[in-house]
C-alpha cells in the first residue's frame, strides 16, 4: 500500500492534495482499489510543468478543445500540446479516506467531525471492547501548535483512541499513545485498512496479565512469576521488569503476610527463614527491589527507619 502510504504522509502536511500521474505510475492496482474506493478521484489539473523549464503553466483549453500551455518563463516562449493522458492529477479526499477507515473497521460514519484547520479528527464514539471510547485522528501536528495538545489533554480523562499519521519514532508533547494509521493499511481484499489489525492492537487487553498474576492493590503493579508489570497504557498493555526467583519469593512472601496484616514488619532474619535461604543472600534480592521501586516509582518493600525491619508498601495490599 505504497500508495495509501504517501497519501496519508502528504495529508500531513497540507491539504487539499492531489497526485500526479508520476505519483500514481506503477501503483495501478492500489490506484484502482482508491479509486473504487472513492478516495481517489481522476481529474482535469489546472497546471502542467513546461517540458523544458519545469515550471508550472497554467493548463488553457483552446476552441478546438486542444489543451496547451505557454510557458512565459523560458526565454523563447513554448507553446505546448498536451496530449490526452497529460493535464491530469489525482485528488485525495481525506473525509471519505475516514469514512472508509470508519466502515472497514465496521463503527458508524455520521459523527466524523474536524478541528483545528483540519489537523484533528473526531471519529465519534464507538463501543470498542465493551466500553464506549472516542476515536480521533491526529494529522502531523507540530510541537508549537500548542492549542492541539491542549484539546487532547482535556480529552485525556475518556482515554480516546487516537490514529495518527505522525511516526512512532517521533516524540510528542502528548502522553497519548498514537496508532500510526498506515500499520492498519492492508493490501488484501477490496477495503484499505484491516479490522483484524486494528483488533490486534487493541485485543493485546487483558492478555498481558496472566492468570496467575496479583494486582497489586490500588496500585497499578501486578506480580506475575517472574515479572513486575507496571505502568499500563490506555489499552492495558504494561511495562515490564524482570524479577529473579528471591526477589519474587521476597515481594509474594512479604505481600501474603501483609494482607494478614499490614501494619506488622519483619526482620531479615524472619524473611530468610520463610525462604529456608542464608540471611546474607538476600542482599542483592533487596538491592534489585529497590532499583525497580525507582523505575516503577513506588517502593515496594518498606524499610523501617530504626528497627530495619521490612513490609510491603501498605498501598500495595487490599485495603
Ligand atoms: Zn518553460
Amino acid at each position: 500500500m505504497d500508495l495509501a502510504k504517501k497519501i496519508l504522509n502528504s495529508i500531513a502536511i497540507t491539504l487539499p492534495i492531489a497526485l500526479s500521474p508520476d505519483d500514481v505510475h506503477g501503483h495501478d492496482k492500489e490506484l484502482q482499489k482508491l479509486m473504487d474506493a472513492g478516495v481517489v478521484q481522476r481529474r482535469a489539473a489546472l497546471t502542467f510543468p513546461c517540458g523544458a523549464c519545469g515550471s508550472y503553466c497554467e493548463i488553457k483549453t483552446l476552441e478546438n478543445r486542444e489543451r496547451v500551455i505557454l510557458c512565459d518563463s523560458c526565454e523563447d516562449a513554448r507553446l505546448y500540446t498536451l496530449t490526452d493522458k497529460e493535464g491530469y492529477e489525482f485528488g485525495i479526499s481525506l473525509p471519505i479516506l475516514l469514512s472508509n477507515l470508519l466502515k472497514e473497521l465496521e463503527f458508524s460514519i455520521d459523527n466524523i467531525n474536524a478541528f483545528f484547520k483540519d489537523r484533528l479528527w473526531s471519529l465519534g464514539i464507538h463501543d470498542i471492547n465493551g466500553t464506549s471510547r472516542e476515536i480521533l485522528f491526529l494529522r502531523d501536528a507540530q510541537d508549537s501548535e500548542a492549542e492541539i495538545f491542549s484539546f487532547l489533554a482535556q480529552k485525556k480523562a475518556s482515554h480516546p483512541i487516537v490514529l495518527s499519521t505522525i511516526s512512532q519514532r517521533r516524540l510528542l508533547n502528548t502522553e497519548f499513545i498514537l496508532i500510526p494509521i498506515e500499520t492498519l493499511l492492508t493490501s488484501r481484499g477490496s477495503g484499505i485498512f484491516s479490522k483484524k489489525r486494528f483488533e490486534e492492537i487493541l485485543g493485546r487487553k487483558g492478555q498481558t496479565v496472566s492468570r496467575e498474576s496479583t494486582a497489586l492493590g490500588s496500585s497499578e503493579l501486578v506480580l506475575e512469576k517472574d515479572t513486575l508489570l507496571h505502568s499500563p497504557d490506555g489499552f492495558g498493555n504494561y511495562q515490564r521488569e524482570k524479577l529473579e526467583p528471591m526477589e519474587h519469593r521476597i515481594i509474594e512472601n512479604l505481600y501474603r503476610r501483609g494482607c494478614a496484616d499490614k501494619s506488622k514488619w519483619h526482620s531479615r532474619t524472619e524473611i530468610a527463614s520463610w525462604l529456608s535461604v542464608q540471611e546474607k543472600s538476600l542482599s542483592n534480592a533487596f538491592t534489585a527491589i529497590r532499583k525497580i521501586s525507582k523505575k516503577v516509582d513506588i517502593e515496594i518493600v518498606e524499610q523501617h527507619k530504626s528497627t530495619k525491619k521490612y513490609h510491603i508498601n501498605p498501598d500495595l495490599v487490599p485495603k
